[in-house]
């Protein structure tokens, strides 16, 4: 998967860990991050941005890195240009390496960990603003899509606008996470569940699934969110599981 594929290590990389999972930032995560915080008229409100950006991705990982770990499976955490990544480590077994192996359902719990451990930020970070005097409204993705917001004083400055980065970057990210395209959150989702009904056909409908819905996704974004973004993040995504499918004829 190219979009997804495991950047190589560059002497650029920040690394650290977090509660012992190790975790690498490659550096085209700061440009991408950058770019979306230069609609900010000023140096703060961009790395406001790049901040909220860089703590809900680190998040996100963590959410699946720890659900493995419930599991008995180590991950690392990579952040790289086109998000993030966990990715279960090999332990050693005798001579050779191996995976823990999951079961569907374990693969279906890891996979909705990172987007909720994201909206669990999100209500965390709403529930101090309401405390501290922010009052929460409903506001309309795609404008019919409810999700909370908040409004802050303007005196809270610099905290009122990372607080807002939070929960958006939070809600949206958890949100273009699930849905059903291979290979995000969602897709993984969709995919083991139709694994489970039925092991011969799944995979097949679940790229169909995938198809399907990262092209109507792309033609959404583009037309109401005029976001070129989810056009080229989806349209990429929609094409590569349509070549996975034509590959998966000689499985
Ligand atoms: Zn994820």
């Amino acid at each position: 998967m190219f979009l997804f594929q495991v950047p190589p290590p560059t002497r650029f990389d920040l690394r650290f860990s977090v509660a012992g999972i190790p975790v690498r930032v490659h550096p085209l995560f700061w440009l991408i991050a950058l770019l979306f915080g230069s609609g900010s008229n000023s140096l703060l409100g961009i790395l406001t941005w790049v901040a909220a950006i860089f703590v809900s991705i680190l998040v996100h990982e963590l959410g699946h890195a720890f659900a493995f770990r419930r599991f008995g499976q180590d991950s690392q955490i990579i952040l790289h240009f086109a998000g993030g990544l966990t990715v279960p480590e090999a332990v050693s077994w005798g001579a050779s390496y191996a995976r823990v192996a999951l079961t569907s359902n374990q693969q279906i719990a890891v996979s909705l960990a990172g987007p909720f451990a994201g909206f669990l930020l999100a209500a965390l970070v709403l529930a101090i603003s309401a405390t501290l005097g922010g009052t929460v409204v409903p506001t309309f993705l795609l404008g019919f899509i409810p999700i909370p917001f908040v409004l802050l004083p303007p005196a809270w400055g610099i905290l009122g606008a990372l607080f807002i980065a939070l929960i958006w970057v939070n809600i949206f990210w958890g949100i273009i996470n699930l849905m059903p395209v291979y290979p995000l959150d969602g897709g993984n989702v969709t995919r083991y569940a139709l694994i489970q009904r039925d092991p011969w056909g799944g995979l097949r409908t679940s790229l169909w699934i995938s198809v399907a819905a990262g092209a109507a996704l792309a033609v959404a974004g583009l037309l109401f969110l005029q976001s070129i973004y989810m056009a080229l993040l989806f349209g990429l995504l929609a094409f590569q599981s349509y070549q996975m499918l034509q590959s998966a004829g000689r499985w």
